[in-house]
């Protein structure tokens, strides 16, 4: 359809910077550094200042990334922690890889993160961790988080997947717990090109066990220190992301110019549109609108050509795969009021004033119908 909006368009971003790509992609392949290498080495050294952070560990993606944080920070078969049900499950099947059991606590229904006024009824002498998500972008209200973990004794570890570049308080995300865990899947506001992730980090013994357990638990080759994985980062993705840390800062930027033409184009349209809250940067790696009919609206938008997402429909605690942990509707009620209510419009740097509007005046002609 000629008037069409993708949701997201990883094409247009390849080609804006395809030369300084593909430069830097045939220089790899020449290296023949294809895991881990100079590249990786290279991107890692960039992207720790751009997380307010000492050390950076490149993974193979964002989920290895959050299984090696939790492993550093000693979480084990026993263990409980505390995150929210309404994430990508990711941040759930972690906990789980480490044998620990999660438990959920649910989500301010502004912000879509974590409450941090309903950790503590949640915290036993099991609580080894809490994972804040940093959902759509916004960082998760980490003051209070921090409060509650360190008068308990037990870590925070920031699941900032969707949060490249986002701040709190000044402080960026994956600075402010005992580790930050990225994911640099294609279509993350940091994108590589296949899977990717990383554990930031400013705490030198988690980096040392990061570090190890990436690479078979080796200090160095062949000997073993610690039971490890195979979940190194491709030299491949450290050569794209090298060359995308010149960018990020101008995409980031243009996500946050796109998102308030949203907010100012939909207001009083009827839907309610995200908010940043005052202390906050939000990277918009989402832009979630809410309506009471998101079926009826979402059809609208695809018979009208334009993209949308739902992030996410289930919440994690009414997943089939989580069945065991004994949930029911009505548990975590806002996460599961977001679950049903939420819908992605279009959101990806490029996208044009042009391309929102379009997008604008389709979500306004079916409120207006209504
Ligand atoms: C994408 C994502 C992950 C997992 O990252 P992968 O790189 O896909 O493994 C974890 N948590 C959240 C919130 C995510 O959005």
């Amino acid at each position: 359809m000629s008037g069409s909006v993708p949701f997201v368009d990883l094409r247009a971003q390849y080609l804006s910077i395809k030369a300084d790509i593909d430069e830097a992609v045939l220089a790899l392949l020449d290296s023949t550094q294809f895991v881990l290498g100079r590249d990786v080495v290279a991107f890692e050294s960039l992207f720790a200042p751009y997380a307010q952070s000492t050390h950076v560990l490149g993974t193979s993606s964002g989920t290895s990334a959050l299984h090696l944080a939790m492993l550093a920070a000693g979480i084990g078969p026993g263990d409980e922690v505390i995150t929210t049900p309404h994430t990508f499950i990711a941040s759930v099947s972690a906990i789980d890889y480490c044998g620990a059991t999660p438990v959920f606590v649910d989500i301010d229904p502004v912000s879509f993160t974590i409450d941090p006024r309903a950790i503590e009824a949640a915290i036993t002498e099991r609580t080894k961790a809490i994972v804040p998500v940093h959902l759509y972008g916004q960082m998760a209200d980490m003051d209070p988080i921090v409060e509650v973990a360190d008068r308990r004794g037990i870590a925070v570890i920031e699941d900032a997947a969707q949060a490249h570049g986002a701040e709190y308080r000044g402080r960026r995300a994956g600075s402010i717990g005992l580790a930050g865990c990225f994911s640099f899947y294609p279509g993350k506001n940091l994108g590589a090109y296949g899977e990717g992730g990383a554990v930031t980090t400013s705490d030198d013994q988690v980096a040392r066990t990061v570090r190890m357990l990436r690479d078979w638990g080796a200090e160095e080759k062949y000997h073993h220190v610690l039971k490890g994985f195979n979940y190194r980062l491709e030299g491949m993705q450290g050569a794209v992301l090298k060359v995308k840390m010149a960018h990020i800062e101008g995409w980031t930027e243009a996500r946050r110019a796109a998102a308030a033409r949203y907010d100012e184009w939909l207001a009083g349209s009827g839907v309610e549109v995200p908010r940043q809250l005052d202390d906050r940067r939000h990277v918009y790696h989402v832009y979630a609108i809410r309506t009471d009919d998101r079926a009826g609206l979402q059809a609208h938008l695809t018979e009208q050509g334009v993209g949308t997402g739902i992030h996410y429909p289930i919440p994690v605690h009414l997943q089939q795969a989580f069945a065991e942990l004994g949930h029911g509707r009505g548990d975590f009620p806002h996460a599961e009021a977001a679950a049903d209510e939420v819908l992605s419009l279009p959101m990806f740097p490029e996208i044009t004033p042009e391309q929102q509007e379009r997008v604008v005046t389709a979500v306004r002609a079916w409120c207006d119908a209504r």
